[in-house]
């Protein structure tokens, strides 16, 4: 059995799911997520693309990419934010705030040089990005 997670947006007008487990979890801080996002911090839930499926509302979709990495999405009816493909990670960021059934477990921070909300919490602090995502690997102090 394979774990199925149902999510949607801000009006609920775009639904899907997930299913099998996360390939990675935890917040970002880079300026172009908090931009977007007009919060402080992103929490992030990446998966395979094939484990994300739209199950209504396909067609309210959009999207933009400001950068060739990261192409991020929406619903145009009400303007909630859903995923981003992450092209060259080959993963798609399905936002934990629209996952009420996933247990978000993070285990790491990225991109914690642009941090404008430190985060005391134990977990490791990426400078950038882990190694195989592209990063230098390097950690920061909490
Ligand atoms: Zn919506
Ligand atoms: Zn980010």
């Amino acid at each position: 059995m394979t774990d199925v997670y149902q999510g949607s947006c801000f009006c609920g007008a775009v639904q899907f799911t997930v299913s099998g487990a996360p390939a990675g979890m935890g917040y970002c801080h880079c300026d172009s997520c908090r931009r977007w996002s007009a919060g402080p911090v992103n929490a992030f839930t990446l998966w395979p693309p094939d484990a994300l499926r739209i199950t209504r509302g396909a067609e309210h979709v959009a999207a933009y990419a400001k950068t060739p990495n990261s192409h991020r999405k929406w619903c145009k009816q009400c303007g909630g934010h859903v995923f981003t493909d992450h092209p060259g990670m080959g993963l798609v960021d399905v936002y934990a705030a629209v996952l009420p059934e996933l247990a978000f477990e993070p285990g790491v921070h990225v991109h914690y040089q642009e941090s404008r909300l430190p985060i005391r919490d134990g977990l490791p602090k990426m400078k950038d990005l882990p190694k195989e995502m592209g990063g230098s690997g390097v950690l920061l102090p909490e």
